[in-house]
């Protein structure tokens, strides 16, 4: 009984894979504050070229640069599981899968974006970067995409997270970075936010405004966003195209993948290569798992609304709980974000991806009977794909149906011992997004067509 399909180095992917490409009907652009289509050299303020021309590609493949591809080795081909222990515990003739990209330095997904983001930008001639990390793991990885290619990097961090999270905090500044918490009166926005409410916890749409302000302000300064952006998901793609060549090694194919969805770049990333197949008539079904807290897909609109949280970034077609949205303090700070990636919010409006919520108490249920069977602690997000998963296998043990299911294991939750902590003492609560909340954010969508 194989437990870990591992993939040689040499056998890494050397091309990111493009879902426009297999798209039934083209991105919809981005527009500027006049409603117009924002000209890509628009962003050139804030992004190398190089990132701008993926952001807007069509072409199926993208050559993945030889020094990203070195730094990826650190830790890539990520290992994939056969969960074995956890099936048993579920008694389900169900195969479960995971793909764990929990081993990186960072312990998530997110330096295989960080190390071609710092790559493109440092080809560009840029210096130093800015970006917002809600939970930390975002930060995390761009502090260490910064420190293995020579780039500064300042990180606006959420104040809730910063004040709950301080070891992220302090592994940003090991690997070099500079961390501040979220607003900050470093900022116009920050200042903005703060004038009106001087308690304000942060957001990430208000962390976004920050960089970006600070990003656009200086020649040597770029931005870098840890997901939503096309060319974000692109770079995961590496996730799904080696589970799709480990699946291959053992002669299996997935009947349903799951990932946890924030802004969309790890869900993206394991799936959307399989989409690659679903278009060319394969049977596999795709589903993004979201808090019941944070409900984007399932209880937002799909509509124009902005990236941040004052206005700064083009308006994106997306589903969204209003730019506004304040989400609760809820536990899997990655998956706090009030939009969703562009891609993934189009495949679903046209139901050729699926996406569920699942509330906060039985993601972390779920978690605590990974740690147990699996031994791995995953990160709060990922709980969300386990939950899915094992939702799923407990029906395939009802009706005696062999199912293969995949999921992403995005990250470890070593630095998240204080969610379980109070799980484990009772002390979390399920907490369902107020209609009346969702209806007044959406209510200060901008206006556009
Ligand atoms: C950031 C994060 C997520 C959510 O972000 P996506 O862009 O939706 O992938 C999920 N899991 C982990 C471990 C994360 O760090």
């Amino acid at each position: 009984m194989q437990t870990k399909i591992l993939l040689p180095e040499a056998q890494m992917p050397t091309h990111w894979y493009n879902v426009v490409a297999d798209m039934p009907t083209p991105p919809d652009p981005y527009l500027g504050p006049d409603g117009r289509p924002v000209p890509p050299e628009a962003m050139a303020a804030i992004f190398p070229m190089s990132l701008i021309e993926q952001e807007v590609s069509a072409e199926r493949w993208v050559a993945i640069p030889e020094e990203v591809r070195e730094a990826l080795r650190l830790w890539r081909p990520s290992p994939l599981y056969r969960a074995h222990r956890l099936e048993a515990a579920l008694n389900t003739p169900a195969k479960i899968y995971y793909k764990n990209e929990a081993v990186s330095p960072a312990g998530s997904h997110k330096p295989n974006t960080a190390v071609a983001q710092a790559w493109f930008n440092k080809q560009a001639g840029i210096k130093r970067l800015t970006t917002e990390t809600g939970a930390g793991q975002w930060g995390c990885s761009l502090a260490l995409a910064g420190q293995m290619f020579g780039l500064e990097v300042r990180v606006y961090m959420v104040k809730v997270s910063y004040e709950q999270k301080p070891y992220r905090r302090s592994l940003m500044q090991t690997w070099g970075a500079e961390v501040f918490p979220s607003p900050t009166e470093m900022t116009g926005a920050g200042r903005q936010i703060l004038a009106a409410h001087a308690d304000s916890p942060g957001s990430l749409g208000i962390a976004i405004s920050e960089a970006v302000e600070e990003a656009a302000g200086r020649e040597d300064t770029n931005y870098a966003l840890g997901s939503v952006l096309n060319h974000v998901l692109l770079h995961q793609t590496i996730i799904g195209e080696e589970a799709k060549k480990q699946l291959a090694l053992v002669g299996d194919y997935p009947d349903m993948v799951f990932a946890p969805c924030g802004g969309g770049s790890n869900f993206g990333g394991i799936a959307f290569p399989f989409f690659a197949d679903k278009a060319a008539g394969k049977q596999v079904r795709l589903v993004a798992v979201e808090p019941s807290s944070c409900p984007t897909l399932t209880r937002g609109v799909y509509a124009y609304d902005w990236g941040d949280a004052v206005g700064l970034t083009p308006l994106m077609h997306m589903y969204t709980l209003g730019h506004d949205f304040m989400p609760p303090g809820i536990h899997a700070g990655g998956l706090r974000y009030h939009g969703d990636s562009a891609l993934v919010s189009k495949l679903y409006n046209e139901g050729l991806i699926e996406a569920m919520a699942v509330p906060q108490l039985e993601t972390f249920e779920a978690g605590v009977l990974f740690a147990r069977s699996e031994g791995i602690l995953p990160a709060p997000e990922s709980c969300h794909a386990i939950a899915a998963t094992v939702r799923e296998a407990q029906e395939c043990a009802r009706t005696g149906e062999p199912k293969t299911l995949l999921f992403n294991l995005s990250g470890h939750g070593h630095f998240d011992m204080t969610s379980y902590d109070r799980y484990l003492s009772g002390e979390l609560e399920n907490f369902e997004y107020p209609e009346a909340a969702i209806k007044e954010s959406l209510q200060h969508l901008p206006k556009v067509g």
